[in-house]
């Protein structure tokens, strides 16, 4: 049940029932616990208190990655298990999360030299399982130049060449939610976690709830088992359960920026020395490249994060230091967009030295809250998780509770038994786009978002009205997305399931208003609910698109 046309009914159905497990926050993290806790037979409801994927899991570099920097930081398990991950996770998606290979420039005076390089990769590919042709190379300064000619000659001294995938955050946590609802579990965007209900010896017996978009309701969720996954908001949910000792987190800002792929024609991945000892990715995506990351303390509110223009300025220094011949400004940048990471404090660390391993806390009242780690390592996470919880629940009710499955159910929008049936399959869309009028140049983006699921959207587009193609396709996404993920809002749709605000920014305005119309009569929107939801999503739009100055 994930039409926005029923949440009345799942609201009702929260409110109504006893639950083994409540998981509040929709992130990546949240989403992979609901899974977890579903497949294993515990009756499980999620709620989160904006839009599925909104923190932190719309906001990553969109890597399913090892982690070479952890290697460097002598962070061997972090590696190893977030290294085998990605081909588990890979296996569950294919469509979703693809594999690209990665190439690091070896420059003078850079993070890494030749040596180093070739042994840090060696290992980085076995403590990960790679075999075969995937397995890294080294290339000579040619070979390297050929494969990206792009960068900077004189201080290039040759190339490592290694494997690692790509994906879409937000499309990787509403899928993996679709999936969790398809085990049985209750998921609903949109709803805050306010408080905690207690029993007489202070454990918890429930969640207060509210709705924050839409009709107003507030409602109890009766469970004795709580997983917080709130990413940079664990915190204020431990204060709010008085249970806030001893580890904390430390957020750090991370910012992206997106430019016109024709500005920035990489042949492929890059993974590259700044000249303040950094390093940072430029990834090409469909008609764009994003370039990113900082990593700065952050202080302020999480609710509050956006991008400065300290940090564009840094990342287009940053690009124009090792591809000189770009030449990028401040006016190339079509769109942004910063998150927030959620990392553990530790005495004496700076942003960059810090961990990224997640932490588990219990408290006295029996919260479970979860933070750290990574995308990559989502599944275990939450298997993680799912265990501690599933010994608190043994406890209670003598019930013994089931190991993990997820490794081997496949994610909503397959199944596709590897790669290759993706791109199979990606021709077969892009022939049945063209023989219904569509543009079949859109196939790789559908494919990549929705998978298999690409069809319902194009049986949708045939019935729209005649008029241009692209605004039938983008109204059937949108119809599909409010019935089947809960999208409740245009700016849901142009960012969370679709990408289009980061990656298709200036493709907005072709399609806004038919988007518009479609959520205003699937969801009864009168004038001033379209009004208000036409401004949020301006506003979205200039947030990704103007970058302030920072205060002294
Ligand atoms: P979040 O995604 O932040 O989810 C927490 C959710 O809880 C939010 O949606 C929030 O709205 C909700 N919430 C909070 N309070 C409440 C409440 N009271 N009631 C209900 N809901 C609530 N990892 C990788 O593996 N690969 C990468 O390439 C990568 N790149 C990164 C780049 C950057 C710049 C950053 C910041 C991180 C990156 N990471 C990467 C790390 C990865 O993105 C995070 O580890 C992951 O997204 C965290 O997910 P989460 O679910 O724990 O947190």
């Amino acid at each position: 049940m994930l039409s926005s046309l029923h949440r009345a009914a799942i609201i009702d159905q929260l409110a109504g029932e006893q639950f083994d497990l409540a998981v509040i926050g929709g992130g990546i993290t949240g989403a992979g616990i609901a899974l977890d806790a579903a497949s294993r037979g515990l009756r499980t409801a999620l709620v989160e208190k904006r839009d599925f994927a909104s923190g932190t899991s719309s906001k990553s570099t969109k890597l399913i990655h090892g982690g070479l920097r952890y290697l460097k930081q002598l962070e061997i398990g972090l590696v190893r298990e977030v290294g085998s991950e990605r081909a588990i996770v890979h296996q569950l998606a294919p469509h979703l999360v693809r594999p690209e290979k990665m190439l690091l420039p070896l420059v003078e005076g850079g993070t890494y030299g030749r040596l180093a390089t070739s042994m840090g990769l060696w290992v980085y590919d076995l403590l990960a399982g790679v075999s075969g042709e995937d397995r890294r190379q080294m290339l000579s300064r040619e070979e390297t130049l050929a494969r990206e000619p792009l960068l900077r000659k004189d201080i290039l001294v040759g190339g490592g060449y290694y494997a690692e995938y790509r994906t879409d955050d937000a499309r990787l946590t509403i899928e993996n939610i679709k999936t969790a609802v398809s085990q049985g579990a209750l998921c609903l965007n949109y709803a805050e976690a306010t408080g905690f209900r207690y029993d007489q010896q202070g454990k918890i017996t429930g969640i207060n709830c509210r709705t924050t978009e839409g009709k107003r309701q507030e409602f109890l969720l009766n469970t004795g088992c709580v997983i917080s996954a709130a990413g940079p908001w664990v915190d204020e949910l431990r204060r709010e359960d008085n249970s806030l000792q001893g580890k904390h987190l430390f957020l750090t800002k991370g910012v992206h920026i997106v430019v016109p792929y024709h500005r920035f024609p990489l042949q492929q991945s890059v993974y590259f020395d700044v000249p303040d000892g950094r390093m940072v990715f430029a990834i090409p995506r469909l008609r764009s490249t994003y370039i990113g990351t900082t990593d700065t303390r952050f202080t302020d509110r999480p609710d509050r994060v956006t991008a400065d223009r300290a940090d564009v300025d840094y990342l287009l220094q940053a690009a124009n230091s090792m591809f000189p011949g770009l030449d990028l400004r401040p006016a190339d940048v079509e769109s942004s967009w910063a998150g927030l990471r959620p990392l553990i404090h530790e005495e004496g660390k700076t942003a960059g030295e810090l961990s990224r391993r997640d932490e588990i806390f219990e408290s006295s009242s029996g919260l479970i809250s979860i933070a750290g780690g990574k995308l990559t390592g989502y599944r275990k996470m939450a298997e993680r998780a799912v265990d501690r919880a599933a010994d608190r629940i043994s406890r209670l009710t003598g019930e013994r509770i089931a190991e993990s499955r997820t490794r081997d159910i496949r994610l909503t929008g397959g199944p596709f038994d590897h790669f290759g049936d993706v791109l199979d399959y990606e021709k077969e869309v892009a022939s049945k786009l063209t023989a219904s009028g569509l543009p079949s140049e859109r196939a790789a983006y559908l494919v990549s978002n929705y998978g298999r699921q690409s069809e319902k959207i194009i049986r949708t587009a045939v019935k729209q009205p005649a008029g241009d193609a692209e605004a039938r396709l983008a109204a059937a996404e949108a119809i599909f997305t409010i019935s089947e993920e809960l999208a409740l809002t245009p700016l849901d749709f142009f960012n969370r399931r679709s990408g289009r605000l980061y990656f298709d920014l200036p493709g907005i305005s072709r399609v806004q208003e038919v988007v518009l119309d479609t959520f205003s009569s699937r969801l009864s929107w009168n004038e001033d609910e379209r009004q208000h939801h036409a401004d949020q999503l301006e506003k979205a739009i200039f947030t990704a698109t103007h970058f302030a100055a920072v205060q002294p």
